[in-house]
């Protein structure tokens, strides 16, 4: 089943949603206060070059107040663009499997709780970071709402994982998404646009891979130079060639082209906070890439998924 409409021809999360839940559903980010084992330590205490102050998650909830005053805060601030709607309480900062059992079960319960028009959970994090004790639990989760996992994995090139030092490889990719898919729940995964030395077909591959795991959503990111980032220290030092809107937007079409037409788009571009964001600042134009990307399709007369077959 597809959601493509006249405008967009590919299955936008917005468009699915609404088929699933019957109206607009929308995330609140909550920060549930998790470290990273690729900052602690326990892998490395550097992070990922791109990860930010915040663990990537710019956008959450102030880590120090209560879950229902960042949900009321969050909220009041989703409200200004969206009166009406569902939501989903997006657990995104950091690593948010990363952590005693116990705290996640707290942490995750009490969410579900904090309004009546929360109906799923989205929890982001590492690969390397689901033990059967989490992944039991999220199972039985999974079957008292609608749990999204979303799995970072950025880049399936070995020589990109050691330059942004994401400390895992494909096999922890591949495990998660056997056990996560063995309990029967719903993956995202998140892949990067314009990493450092990776050629458009080397991005290409990583859609293509993706079409072989059983996974139900992607969120394409391009890559974007954050203030106080090892990313911007690198950039600073040793400038790169960073992709520009047209070519973000010709390969991300390819790569949508490519994707298989069950997957749900749930994101194109990256996000910033403006005031932090170094380069490119065509991303702050979300928009724009959006209809580049549709005018594109039209042009092409293409749609997500009718590249699979011959690309296989
Ligand atoms: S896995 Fe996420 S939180 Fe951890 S270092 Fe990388 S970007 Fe930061």
């Amino acid at each position: 089943m597809n959601y493509f409409t006249h405008e967009k021809r590919y299955n936008t999360v917005n468009e699915f949603y609404k088929h699933k839940f019957g109206i607009k559903v929308y995330k609140i980010s909550l920060n549930g206060n998790f470290t990273c084992p690729n900052l602690d330590g326990k892998i490395s205490t550097k992070g990922c070059i791109f990860c930010s102050e915040k663990g990537s998650g710019d956008f959450a909830g102030n880590k120090f107040d209560p879950l229902d005053k960042q949900f009321s805060d969050i909220l009041k601030l989703m409200q200004n663009k969206w009166k009406t709607g569902k939501y989903i309480a997006y657990f995104q900062a950091n690593t948010n499997t990363y952590g005693p059992l116990n705290k996640l079960k707290n942490l995750f319960e009490k969410s579900l709780t904090l309004d009546p028009n929360i109906v799923g959970l989205s929890i982001a994090t590492r690969p390397d970071c689901l033990d059967n004790a989490i992944l039991d639990y999220l199972e039985d989760l999974s079957k008292r709402t609608y749990l999204t996992v979303e799995l970072g994995l950025q880049s399936i090139h070995p020589k990109t994982l050691k330059f942004i030092n994401r400390g895992h490889g494909l096999k922890a990719f591949e495990n998660a998404c056997r056990e996560l898919r063995k309990r029967n729940i719903n993956i995202v995964v998140h892949i990067i646009n314009g990493l450092p030395n990776e050629s458009k077909s080397e991005m290409l591959e990583t859609a293509k891979y993706l079409n072989k795991h059983d996974i139900q959503g992607v969120k394409i990111h391009m890559l974007f130079i954050q203030k106080n980032t090892d990313l911007a220290t690198y950039f600073m030092a040793t400038p790169f060639k960073l992709l520009s809107l047209e070519e973000f937007v010709e390969v991300t079409t390819d790569q949508l082209e490519l994707l298989n037409e069950n997957i749900i788009i749930h994101r194109l571009t990256g996000d910033a906070p403006r005031d932090e964001l170094i380069e490119p600042l065509w991303t702050l134009k979300k928009l724009v890439v959006t209809n580049e990307i549709d005018k594109l399709m039209r042009k092409r007369n293409s749609y997500q998924g009718c590249g699979e077959k011959d690309e296989k």
